[in-house]
């Protein structure tokens, strides 16, 4: 799906199809020089990641294994509460692996902090983050975030996994909601 197709839905373009393509294929590029020899564990955590997850996996030249969890936080609202529940965990043992965690976007980190810190105590020999978007005007804590994508304002984007009511996820790029869409849903 593109920008012209939804039209209507959409206040304005934040970051271009080409746009991620490209950081992605950079990213890629450092990934392949630090991993060279070795075999990370892709890790995404579902849904939202899974895009950049198949456009990352595929532009990196060394061999990589993947696996997705699914977690859920609880909290009031918009806001993470840190209570995280693992839905479906991984399949694989990362003890000794170099996992790389590939999330689609750090909002308050709460999500991500909790997973590095899950990961590590299972063995993991290492554990780095690529993180196609970042809000640091949100984040509530500080991850070492060794491969950054793009720095957006804290507005609420949707595309290239990132959804609203699970809808827009196969937005080809990523783009800024317009605030109707919400409204529709206020009653
Ligand atoms: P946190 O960093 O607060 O623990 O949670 C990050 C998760 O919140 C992301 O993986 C994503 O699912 C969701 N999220 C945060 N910001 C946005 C946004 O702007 N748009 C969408 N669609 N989801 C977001
Ligand atoms: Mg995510
Ligand atoms: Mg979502």
């Amino acid at each position: 799906m593109k920008i012209a197709d939804i039209q209507d839905d959409i206040a304005y373009e934040l970051v271009s199809k080409e746009q991620i393509d490209a950081k992605i294929h950079e990213v890629a590029a450092e990934v392949d020089r630090d991993y060279a020899g070795r075999t990370p564990l892709l890790v995404a955590v579902l849904k939202g990641a899974v895009n950049t997850l198949a456009a990352f996996s595929q532009a990196v030249s060394i061999p990589v294994t993947m696996d997705f969890m699914s977690i859920s936080t609880y909290g009031s609202g918009t806001e993470s509460s840190g209570k995280i529940t693992v839905r479906q965990d991984l399949s694989t043992d990362v003890r000794g692996r170099h996992i790389l965690i590939v999330e689609d976007i750090i909002d308050s980190g709460i999500t991500l902090d909790w997973l590095i810190k899950e990961l590590k105590s299972r063995g993991a020999a290492s554990v780095e983050v690529f993180a196609l978007l970042e809000k640091p005007a949100r984040h509530k804590v500080h991850i070492d975030v060794k491969y950054k994508g793009f720095t957006i304002p804290d507005e609420f984007v949707v595309g290239f996994g990132l959804d609203y009511d699970e809808r827009y996820r196969n937005l080809d790029s990523i783009a800024v909601l317009d605030p109707k869409v919400y409204q529709g849903d206020q009653q």
